[in-house]
């Protein structure tokens, strides 16, 4: 008997973190069956991490605990769903290919999302650091294809609560903002709770198989100088612009430890290269406003008003 409705089935990997929750609340809300994968509680798991998962099992999401060695146990659990989306940190990039086996054996996955959730790693060559941080995930796309599974990889910019954070530092304001380069580079900045909602919507979308989805709305093309200015307007405050020199940024990538060199290249790429803006999307490409008109991205300028009024926690991605 065809399944009632034909919604289908998510399991998400990652769902406990950063930008995962936002993908798995909004798995839910769009009504789909929705499990998540992740590794069981112990005495290092932290209180938010604890109150998700309270939250996730009140909204009837199934948490299956196992570790991402567990092959059996991720086939199993691939077997009751029809799509699945990877959301995993960083440093858990190469363990997709445990996810990719998992797939081939499991047969019956018609969609697969790896944790991409960035800048276009098929298009932009950025400072050595971040060229190997990227390098993983083009291996984890080149994987993904060599095994024919249906895919959709997803380029959805900067997170944009995350760099306000980094870039404004709501949290603690100064009298000084830095402004990395001349500060002229156009960047791409949505919301999070968008990106999770989007995400949802390519996932399912028969138009995003086998494709690659730009989320680059209109609205959400700024600069480190506008958006100042507009921070600016909505505070009521003057604050002082200093600027990093491109070569400063170009040689702290070349002498800081790793994992340090990687955020330093990361700004440099955006901020300063303009990457996220270094190529055109098509007619023929997808691009995620355009492909869902009757939704709308979250404004920079609404994002701000979030910023006077609520403002979303700092946060630090992991690199190693
Ligand atoms: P998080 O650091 O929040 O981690 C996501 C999940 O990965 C965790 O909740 C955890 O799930 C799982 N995880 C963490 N460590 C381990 C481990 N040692 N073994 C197994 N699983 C582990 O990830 P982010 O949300 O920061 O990053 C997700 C993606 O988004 C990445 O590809 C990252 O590069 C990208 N990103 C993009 C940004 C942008 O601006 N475009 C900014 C930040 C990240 P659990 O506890 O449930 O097992």
């Amino acid at each position: 008997m065809a399944r009632e409705a034909e919604v289908s089935r998510i399991l998400v990997f990652g769902g406990t973190g950063y930008i995962g929750k936002h993908i798995v609340r909004a798995s839910v809300s769009l009504g789909h069956p929705t499990c998540i994968y992740a590794r069981p509680t112990g005495p290092q798991t932290g209180p938010s991490n604890l109150n998700l998962r309270h939250e996730f099992r009140s909204i009837s999401i199934n948490i299956i605990e196992g570790e991402l060695e567990e092959h059996e146990k991720i086939v199993a659990a691939l077997k009751q769903v029809d799509i699945v989306i990877s959301a995993l940190a960083y440093p858990q990039v190469l363990d997709q290919l445990k996810i990719i086996d998992a797939i081939i054996a499991a047969g019956n996955i018609k969609r697969f999302v790896p944790s991409d959730f960035g800048c276009e790693e098929d298009k932009i060559t950025p400072l050595p650091p971040f060229e190997e941080f990227l390098e993983k995930k083009r291996k984890i796309r080149r994987a993904i294809e060599a095994a024919s599974i249906p895919f959709t990889f997803i380029t959805a910019n900067c997170f944009a609560a995350y760099f306000v954070n980094l870039l404004l530092h709501p949290h603690n304001p100064h009298d000084e903002i830095v402004v990395y380069g001349d500060g002229e580079a156009n960047a791409v900045l949505n919301y999070e709770e968008d990106i999770g909602k989007y995400t949802i919507k390519v996932a399912n979308d028969p138009r995003a198989c086998n494709r690659v989805v730009t989320y680059r709305p209109k609205s959400n093309i700024i600069s480190q100088h506008q958006l100042i200015s507009l921070w600016e307007e909505k505070t009521g405050r003057r604050f002082k612009r200093v600027c990093v020199p491109e070569e400063d940024l170009v040689k702290l990538s070349q002498t800081l430890p790793p994992p340090e060199n990687i955020p330093v290249s990361i700004l440099h790429s955006i901020f300063v290269k303009g990457d996220l803006m270094s190529y055109e999307i098509k007619e023929d490409d997808l691009e995620a406003s355009r492909m869902y008109p009757e939704m709308q991205f979250t404004t920079i300028d609404q994002l701000l008003d979030i910023f006077l009024t609520d403002p979303p926690e700092p946060a630090r991605a992991a690199f190693e």
